[in-house]
């Protein structure tokens, strides 16, 4: 009764008893798991439970948890002071590491968290274009700052509010809000306002809506309108950076974007963050030019070191053909146990990333996300957390695979997944 405890306790001092609202469980419902440690693919929970962990801190824990080298690192680094307010060689190997791995990142600064990176980068495409509209798409999360909080995905949409209040109306009235995967929309919003655009910001592979990919299509015509209106493409890849493939998204696409918001992976678990893209638009960030953005702990000597130890590892031979084969073996064969037992569902999967939807198909759109099946979905997160397995609490969140699950993990996990969904129908 441990977790039932701590939840109580927490919800006198903390709100909803958590310090970011998926983790209350709100959507499933039940009592959230107090996680006392954590090792490879497993995590523990205060009553000494093991899970395997699909979750990975909503991402960062692509080489696994506590990983020897990145705590050695860790260690190591706390060892020489925690933090200067100064910079560091460390930064500057970390912005070499980035601007390396990601072609169109010329410039980078580094920030302690994605709404940061957003946030920022949105700044720094309004000041370069003196520009004031951008666009966004419905369902993707860009993070909590003001103008990016507008039909966004993941927290806001498992707890049926897709959007905040303490906005003022003021804060959004230049954000536009259009769908994800018409390109016709996008198309006629160019035609129609395009030289007033400052930029179109989107997730290339939405995980905040679940698992939804864009089309090919989709960015090159985003991209394309882009260039010809003079408009900052901004790829937000603070999730699927560095989890999809080693470039990210845009390696994948083959789109280079004009700014990139990274994040997660590139903390290793701590945290770190960035913003970076086009030198000719790096050049209008304060002190060089008059866009501000500033942090006391950004660029973190012992973050960094968590970072940069994480960026070597993913660069290991094979990491990613391996990482992807692992998810796509998850994927498949929980699409096979459903099939076995006669429930409707489909899985999907690209690189270390996954969704899964008690739905005929893989949806393509937010509409067609909100209609598959929440309560079966909430069902099946139950029946697989009292067997050990711990998904993303919530119907609308991608899940995420680590190089440490290994065939047996994957095995472990089906096998859990066939149970469950035959006590489903
Ligand atoms: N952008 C995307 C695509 C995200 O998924 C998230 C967080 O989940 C953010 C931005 C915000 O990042 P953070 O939670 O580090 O502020």
């Amino acid at each position: 009764m441990r977790n039932t405890e701590l939840f109580e306790r927490a919800q006198l001092t903390t709100p909803g008893g958590v310090n970011s609202p998926v983790r209350a469980f709100r959507s499933v419902g039940g009592t959230p798991r107090f996680i006392t440690r954590a090792e490879g693919a497993y995590f523990w929970d205060a009553e000494q439970k093991r899970y395997i962990d699909y979750i990975g801190s909503w991402g960062p824990a692509i080489v696994g948890h506590a990983h020897p080298e990145v705590v050695k690192a860790v260690q190591a680094a706390a060892a020489l002071g925690l933090s200067f307010g100064a910079p560091t060689e460390g930064e500057v190997l970390m912005a070499e590491e980035i601007c390396k791995l990601v072609p169109s990142i010329e410039q980078v600064r580094l920030v302690s968290s994605g709404t940061e990176a957003t946030m920022s980068a949105l700044r720094l495409a309004r000041g370069a274009t003196g520009r004031d509209k951008i666009i966004k798409f419905e369902g993707c999360y860009h993070g909590h700052a003001d103008a990016l909080l507008v039909k966004a995905g993941s927290g806001l949409l498992t707890l049926g509010n897709p959007s905040s209040s303490g906005v003022p109306a003021d804060f959004t009235k230049h954000t536009l809000v259009l769908d994800y995967n018409n390109t016709q929309q996008l198309e006629d919003t160019f035609k129609a306002i395009g030289d007033q655009i400052a930029c179109v910001i989107v997730e290339p592979v939405a995980g905040n809506m679940n698992l939804i990919k864009a089309t090919p299509e989709f960015l090159q015509t985003m991209r394309r309108l882009c260039t010809e209106h003079g408009t900052v493409l901004i790829f937000d890849e603070v999730m699927c950076g560095f989890r999809v493939a080693l470039g990210g998204a845009q390696a994948l696409y083959n789109i280079k974007p004009d700014l990139t918001a990274l994040g997660k992976v590139i903390g290793g678990g701590l945290p770190v963050a960035a913003f970076g893209g086009r030198a000719d638009l790096m050049a209008h960030m304060a002190p060089l030019g008059g866009v501000y953005q500033a942090g006391t702990l950004s660029g973190n000597p012992v973050a960094v070191a968590a970072g940069l130890t994480t960026l070597k590892l993913i660069q290991a031979d094979g990491f990613y053909e391996n990482l992807s084969a692992q998810t796509n073996k998850l994927a498949q064969g929980l699409s096979a146990a459903a099939q076995q037992a006669g429930v409707t569902f489909c899985a999907d999967s690209i690189g270390g990333m996954f969704g899964m939807y008690f739905a005929k198909q893989v949806p393509a759109t937010y509409a067609a996300m909100m209609e598959t099946d929440k309560e079966k979905f909430n069902r099946f997160f139950h029946l697989m957390l009292d067997n050990g397995v711990y998904l993303a609490p919530s119907a609308y969140e991608a899940g995420f695979v680590s190089a440490q699950h290994d065939d047996a993990i994957i095995q472990a996990t089906l096998d859990v997944a066939k149970q469950a969904f035959a006590q489903l129908k």
